[in-house]
């Protein structure tokens, strides 16, 4: 099937039709939510293959599994079954594909482990444990973000050896470096090593460079505002700035972005690689999209109107010819449960009405802990729901203990994964064997694997023989299991390995009623992977290297024998196991998104929700210290991403949009009394449609220290002088608001306040400016308190 070239262009805009058919130079495309950004992509690519480009020779970079699945899909809508040879992934599953073709050349086997978050974090702490580092000064999940920040700016352990200049970042880069020993022998890499090795494969190895640059010849980027420099970096080395010695020119290059929607500033991501993006390419070409397809005026109007009061930020010009709409719909709830009945409420009524679908609605919230109200609330009214994210499956104990026999049957050098399966079930391998096996492994350089070994065969005198007994026993059971994982798909596989552990007999076993949920959800886990053994037999197998040969692309029609679809994963096909860890590893929150027709109200973190579009929306919790988040009051840099990601959730609706937050919220067990959002009170207020306000109240109102103002008194501003004070920022000259002054409290401590009298400290949270404390002050409510600012309030 040959698509039409100009039929591709007619469902566009002059704008998006330039940007589709650009050629000869780096092309950005930057506008604001909902104009077409995506779109532009997947018919740029379409447009591509129509005019004769062989899809082996594009790649597509989107932010999740799920769109890249999507976009995949509505290119083959396009132009057929052709577009299985394109690459259409995420930055880390296009770089797993690389690193695991190229394994050789990196001196690494090709069936590494993949270490999410808590892996690594594990890997860490027993790192910072050999080396005697004080776990309350060091904190693993302290070095952890230290050490990824690293590698996203590209730097090895000796730069940041070279760099540390204070005691946290020695000991950083000290941990860093034996931390990524520890990696390496237990042929593992973390998501950011995917990033950064590949990084070093292209820079550091021209031929490959070249291979992948001839093979590839056109890159798109879709969100180019939450790359980081790991990842920009990535980018330029693929496509390449000037032509190779052998002439291969650089590839086109395309990326699309939204400088007001980048939510990833604590992962790294910078708006600099949008905003430097015409410096990093002379040549390019920017091209502005300003019509909104997505939302009615008034939904468009309340996010300009928050994302206006960003400081530094260019201001676009963003239109719809959907007309006005309905208004935002306010609600003031009493409280969360209140809130959670309202939109239930109103969603029932959508649906009941006709207007809407089930499908058609999400909620949003901040983080993820806030969907349990929700849950609870529509559980008991029978609305159909799914949360997308929160505690994910795969990050469930026994579904991590499951994948871990399988990584290590997989991988007998994953030290991680390893030790975490040592002893579960109790098989007698205490705590002390272990760590007599793993000073026995870094005395003899050798693996923990093989250091187990030699414990079984007697090597290891430190052991008694009960200990010995029992490593030989699990040894053994490996062993078998080995043998089972040479001659079974996975699904099988696992069946085994839950029996001949005994982990599945062991929870069976159990009163506990959590272990029921835990033994259905390994029956889940095996249910996965039997369909992906389906989904693998019925895929075509894969041909060897699969790429094209390089001369044939170049320029040139491809022969129909080259338009082969690989494997998603790019391994061949007998390495199954591999390829099901890979695919579990790699999955996103997003990618759990609910199939349309699933009848289902989609409930998501705002973070979660980039990208997508519904037309109801409904934005909860907002309160200030809930959203924007408390981390973010009194910090400029914090508030600014919030207020982006306020802009984010607004742009998602469609029709309708729904605003509502909470009078009282409970917060770490006790009830806390929250002001609006400051993005609430933001929104013009002939947009809004308030269904309830906050009742009027005879008795002083009891607030938070940083909330001077009433819920619906929107006539502070972000800037007024008492606000910023109130919100524990310097300020120089505000009357009643002295430097700041810390306030040093702990739980039990007694206090007396200007405001609300006597009090007793319930609970401190966080340390410096963000220090807060929740107090009781009795018949005056419990609140709580910013430690910053001048606190009106003295310790007894
Ligand atoms: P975001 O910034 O949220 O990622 P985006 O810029 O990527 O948004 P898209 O998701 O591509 O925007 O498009 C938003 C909506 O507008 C989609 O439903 C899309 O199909 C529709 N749309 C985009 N361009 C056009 C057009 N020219 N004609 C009709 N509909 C369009
Ligand atoms: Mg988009």
């Amino acid at each position: 099937r040959e698509p039409d070239p100009e039929a591709l262009l007619a469902g566009l805009n002059p704008q998006q039709r330039d940007a589709v058919v650009h050629t000869g130079s780096p092309l950005l495309v930057v506008a604001g939510a909902g104009s077409g950004k995506t779109r532009v992509l997947t018919h740029r690519i379409a447009y591509l293959l129509a005019g004769g480009v062989h899809p082996g020779q594009v790649m597509a970079i989107t932010f999740t599994n799920k769109a890249a699945a999507e976009m995949k899909e509505r290119v083959a809508e396009l132009v057929g079954r052709r577009a299985g040879a394109m690459w259409v992934s995420t930055f880390h599953s296009m770089c797993v594909r690389v690193l695991r073709r190229e394994a050789k050349v990196l001196g690494l086997s090709s069936n590494f482990s993949i270490y999410d978050a808590d892996d690594s974090r594990r890997l860490i702490t027993m790192v910072a444990r050999e080396q005697d580092l004080d776990s309350k000064r060091y904190p693993a999940r302290t070095l952890a973000v230290h050490i990824s920040n690293l590698k996203n700016e590209l730097l090895t352990p000796e730069e940041a050896a070279e760099r540390a200049g204070d005691d946290m970042e020695r000991k950083v880069a000290q941990v860093y470096a034996a931390y990524q020993r520890r990696l390496v022998e237990s042929n593992s890499m973390d998501f950011d090593d995917l990033i950064m090795r590949t990084v070093e494969l292209l820079q550091n190895h021209p031929a490959v460079a070249e291979h992948y640059r001839r093979r590839f010849r056109h890159v798109l980027v879709d969100e180019y505002q939450d790359t980081n420099h790991a990842q920009y970096v990535l980018v330029r080395e693929l496509v390449g700035t000037e032509a190779t010695e052998s002439g291969v020119e650089p590839a086109e290059l395309c990326v699309v972005g939204d400088a007001d929607q980048s939510i990833y500033a604590f992962r790294g991501a910078t708006i600099r690689n949008i905003e430097e993006f015409e410096r990093d390419y002379p040549a390019a070409r920017t091209i502005l999209l300003e019509q909104n397809y997505r939302s009615t005026q008034t939904i468009l109007s309340a996010a300009n109107a928050v994302i206006r009061r960003n400081p530094n930020r260019r201001d676009k010009r963003l239109w719809s010819d959907a007309g006005d709409g309905d208004p935002i719909v306010g609600y003031v709830a009493d409280n969360e449960h209140d809130e959670a009945a309202f939109v239930a409420g109103e969603i029932d009524r959508l649906v009941d009405s006709g207007e809407a679908t089930f499908n058609d609605v999400a909620v949003f919230y901040r983080t993820n802990n806030q969907s349990r109200v929700f849950e609870e609330v529509f559980i008991r009214l029978g609305l159909p729901y799914r949360v997308v994210g929160g505690v994910r499956f795969y990050e469930r104990r026994e579904v991590r203990d499951a994948l871990a026999y399988l990584r290590v049957l997989d991988n007998p050098d994953d030290t991680v994964s390893l030790r975490r399966i040592l002893n579960v079930p109790k098989r007698g391998i205490g705590d002390r064997a272990e760590a007599v096996v793993a000073v026995h492994a870094e005395q003899e350089r050798i693996s923990f694997a093989q250091a187990l070994r030699d414990a079984a065969e007697g090597r290891v005198s430190l052991l008694n023989t009960r200990a010995r007994n029992a490593i030989s026993g699990f040894v053994a059971l490996l062993d078998e299991l080995h043998e089972v994982a040479a001659k079974s798909d996975v699904a099988e596989t696992l069946e085994q390995v839950l029996e001949r552990t005994g982990y599945r007999a062991e929870l069976e076993a159990s009163d506990d009623p959590q272990d029921a949920t835990r033994v259905e959800n390994l029956t889940e886990l095996v249910t996965v992977a039997r369909e992906f053994t389906e989904a693998r037999a019925g895929a075509p197998a894969t041909r060897g290297e699969g790429d094209p040969s390089a001369e044939a692309v170049v320029g040139a029609a491809v022969p129909a024998a080259e338009d082969d679809e690989e494997t998603a994963l790019g391994l061949p096909a007998d390495d199954s196991l591999s390829a099901f860890l890979e695919r579990v590893s790699l999955v996103a929150d997003a990618d759990s998104l609910p199939e349309s027709g699933d009848g289902v109200v989609t409930l998501m973190t705002l973070h979660t929700a980039k990208g997508l579009e519904f037309p109801v929306v409904f934005c909860t919790g907002w309160e200030d210290g809930v959203f924007p988040h408390m981390r973010a009051l009194g910090e400029p840099a914090e508030l600014a991403e919030e207020r982006r990601l306020a802009y984010v959730g607004i742009t998602r609706a469609r029709q309708r949009l729904y605003l509502s937050r909470a009078l009282t919220r409970s917060a770490w067990g006790q009830p806390m009394t929250n002001p609006a959002s400051r993005f609430l009170t933001e929104i013009p207020e002939e947009l809004m449609d308030w269904r309830r306000v906050e009742p009027e109240r005879s008795a002083p109102q009891v607030r938070s220290t940083w909330g001077s103002r009433g819920g619906l008194d929107r006539t502070g501003s972000d800037s007024a002088q008492a606000g910023v004070a109130a919100r524990g920022m310097r300020s120089t000259g505000a009357k009643g608001w002295k430097d700041t002054v810390a306030l040093k409290l702990s739980a039990g401590d007694k206090v007396t306040h200007d405001k609300y009298g006597l009090g007793t400290v319930l609970s401190t949270e966080g340390e410096g400016p963000r220090a807060t404390a929740t107090i009781d002050f009795g018949s005056a409510g419990t609140v709580r308190l910013m430690l910053i600012g001048s606190v009106p309030m003295t310790k007894l």
